[in-house]
């Protein structure tokens, strides 16, 4: 069977297609479950997410293709959330309620910066890598915790332009991936880190053998932002996780989690 948990729509102003040219694309590709997880509504940095008054719009769109081509294709309603840990009051209490089939939590901010927005690339001068994977890891940690979410996006996305963790952390790593078998979600394996500079998915295949030993679940992401996303990478990161040993993979219904083989 072959899932896709992570595709944006252009609600969220840097995506393109329409949600039913992407469910085409999927059936096209074969894809047996596919989920729409589009950046959630936040008052911060507004420009790259639908707007608040837009959740409905965009449930009930996704609830109309549900319906249209439920012979063909299992489509979910999910979000993917931002996590900072110093704004925990935009983690709104009617989405983490919403009836939707599950949420990604996500760390795409250190403190105020944006550090996969290639328009901030040049804070990276500034600075210490070290420290920001310290702060990055301990903020994935805090948002495991919370419990509000069923899926790890991207895990180590900080290494998006060419910094990958500082081998020193990796009891932190480890750290994070034991919370997640303890929270019973899920880490993604996504596939647009190798559309990125750092041309890898993430997380690294040295994270998902360290997850494979301790029997954490992975579910698969294209992430995509354009029709033409859909799928991309997937056999190599199907690749990756068979050879690491993994033979089941997870979706989310209702935020209860099944397992299937891929
Ligand atoms: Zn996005
Ligand atoms: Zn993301």
């Amino acid at each position: 069977m072959r899932v896709d948990l992570h595709n944006h729509t252009y609600r969220c102003n840097h995506a393109t297609g329409m949600p039913e040219e992407y469910i085409l694309r999927a059936i096209d590709k074969k894809i047996d479950i596919f989920g729409f997880s589009c950046h959630a509504p936040m008052n911060y940095d507004p420009k790259f997410r639908m707007g608040y008054e837009e959740f409905k719009d965009y449930c009930i769109d996704i609830q109309r293709l549900q319906a249209k081509f439920s012979n063909q294709i299992e489509i979910l309603l999910a979000l993917e959330m931002d996590f900072l840990p110093n704004h925990l009051d935009l983690l709104y209490e009617d989405l983490l309620k919403a009836p939707l089939d599950y949420l990604i939590g996500s760390i795409h901010f250190l403190d105020d910066w944006g550090f996969d927005n290639p328009e901030f690339i040049g804070e990276y001068k500034k600075r210490d890598m070290l420290e920001c994977w310290r702060e990055y890891l301990a903020s994935l940690k805090q948002m495991i915790t919370t419990g509000l979410f069923q899926i790890v996006g991207h895990m180590d996305l900080l290494k998006v332009f060419n910094h990958q963790p500082p081998k020193i952390l990796e009891n932190q790593i480890q750290e994070v991936l034991e919370a997640i078998k303890k929270q019973n979600m899920a880490l993604e394996i996504n596939a647009s880190g190798l559309r990125k500079p750092v041309k890898e998915q993430y997380p690294s295949e040295r994270i998902i053998a360290m997850a494979f030993e301790q029997k954490v679940p992975i579910t698969f992401g294209s992430d995509a932002h354009s029709v033409e996303h859909i799928g991309f990478g997937y056999e190599q990161v199907i690749e990756i996780a068979k050879n690491i040993g993994y033979k089941e993979a997870v979706f989310f219904r209702k935020k209860r989690m099944f397992f299937y083989d891929f």
